[in-house]
């Protein structure tokens, strides 16, 4: 059936998509294809306009300026937020998640973001954060599903503050996150902002599934020893490894389960 094609739209793909982050299209392709469903994915560069119609959005992280340039034109466009407002699902990195947030800083100036979430990035007085990140999502704001360990590489250096109306993707095990209360990404309806790269998706095929669901319902099990063995390997790597073992668990991580969950 023609109209049960999943449509991928990646958002500015030449400007937005440092470490691989267009991955995360494939990703979600491939995982539909393994269930014998389609998908159709478009890069959307600035200048060909937003679709309104695609079921799953997804932006990848940059440096200043091209969070700057890529912006500009979503600033412009209504589209994401109509498509938004009708339920479709929205997956962004690290400046995708930024530019998805009221504000976020830009080479020394602050930029309107478009609102999607109810977050503000800014600068701090802390360095950049750059390494592996660990994190432990937050049952509640994935709707109990089963993520496990989210695991993915950070390299930022605004911090992002959650308003009200978004909820923590997880609570950080080890690396930055956030850099606030010790918090990583936000979950607000279907719309999901992170600073994992890896590319997020290939490293948590769990959460690709859990967006993929929230487009054509239940999904049946993949069993996948190459996929299973990336996480493996990703979540025995040095933090994992700590975290495996549960030294790393702080009492904000703790505090965050008991009130999120
Ligand atoms: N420019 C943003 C920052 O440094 C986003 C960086 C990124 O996407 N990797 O905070």
């Amino acid at each position: 059936m023609a109209d049960s094609t999943v449509t991928i739209a990646v958002l500015a793909p030449d400007l937005l998509g440092t470490y691989g982050d267009i991955g995360n299209a494939l990703v979600l392709e491939r995982r539909l294809a393994w269930r014998g469903l389609s998908a159709r994915v478009l890069g959307v560069n600035p200048g060909t306009g937003v679709p309104e119609t695609a079921d799953i959005y997804l932006l990848g992280g940059g440096e200043d300026a091209q969070q700057t340039l890529a912006t500009t034109e979503l600033v412009r466009s209504t589209a994401l937020g109509r498509a938004v407002d009708r339920g479709a699902v929205v997956f962004a990195v690290c400046a995708g998640f930024q530019i998805l947030g009221h504000r976020y800083p830009a080479a020394g100036t602050e930029r309107p973001g478009l609102g999607l979430l109810d977050v503000d990035s800014l600068r701090t007085k802390d360095p950049r954060a750059v390494g592996e990140l660990l994190a432990d999502p937050i049952a509640a704001s994935v709707a109990g599903a089963e993520l496990g360990p989210l695991t993915g590489f950070e390299n930022h250096a605004a911090r992002t503050r959650l308003g009200p109306a978004a909820r923590p993707l997880a609570a950080v095990v080890s690396g930055v996150g956030n850099g606030f209360d010790n918090l990583e990404g936000a979950v607000q309806g279907r719309v999901v902002g992170t600073y994992l790269h890896g590319p997020a998706l290939a490293r948590n095929p769990a959460l690709a599934d859990l967006l993929l669901s929230w487009v054509v319902g239940e999904l049946t099990l993949l069993t996948l020893d190459e996929v299973d063995q990336l996480r493996r390997e990703r979540l025995i790597g040095q933090t994992g490894a700590q975290a495996m073992k549960g030294r790393s668990r702080t009492r904000a991580w703790r505090n965050w389960q008991t009130r999120w969950t």
